[in-house]
């Protein structure tokens, strides 16, 4: 069982390691960390991938003044969230999904929300090389992913926390949770 000390100790490991890796290491990713055990834990698993990294902390590429290196190109951004934003709403629903006890849709709500999917116009093929699809590719999440969000829509639909992001489409989006 993980002590307060444990967590004390792995907290000021990754935070040191960190910092040597990012010797000017800006107060507010530190406190961030120090709130987030969820983003300390995803600093942890990513700190000897720097281009996870750096879309996981893109003020990071900013400090280090390495923008230049983001495998985005102008045009996706304008199309897509940014890397850092679609890792964010991953882990936002990952919460809302933990927290709902794994609840996953019923069959019949879930087709419903994917006939919806497939005839929109948001639902499109990521671009294979964006830093954010190669990671959901690698949690094994493949195929189309909604504009809007960058989320995959297989695991949108079948989740059954997870809701349609269109404001366009009413209160609820095209469809809810
Ligand atoms: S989640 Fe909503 S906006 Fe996104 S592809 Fe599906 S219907 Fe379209």
């Amino acid at each position: 069982m993980e002590t307060e000390c444990d967590a004390t100790l792995f907290r000021v490991a990754i935070v040191d390691a960190l910092k040597a890796m990012h010797p000017s290491l800006s107060v507010s990713i530190l406190s961030r960390m120090e709130e987030d055990d969820l983003l300390l834990h995803h600093v942890a698993v990513c700190l000897e991938t720097p281009e996870f990294l750096a879309a996981l902390l893109p003020e990071l590429s900013a400090q280090s003044g390495r923008d230049s290196k983001s495998p985005d190109p102008a045009q996706e951004t304008k199309e897509l969230p940014s890397n850092a934003e679609i890792i964010q709403n991953a882990i936002s629903a990952a919460k809302r999904f933990l927290k709902s006890g794994l609840a996953l849709s019923p069959i019949d709500v879930r087709e419903q929300r994917l006939t919806v999917c497939k005839s929109c116009e948001h639902c499109v093929t990521p671009p294979r090389q964006r830093l954010a699809f190669k990671l959901t590719e690698t949690a094994g999440l493949k195929g189309p992913v909604c504009r809007l969000c960058g989320c995959s829509i297989h695991a949108k639909t079948m989740v059954a926390t997870e809701r349609c992001p269109d404001s366009s489409g009413g209160r609820y989006g095209r469809w809810s949770a």
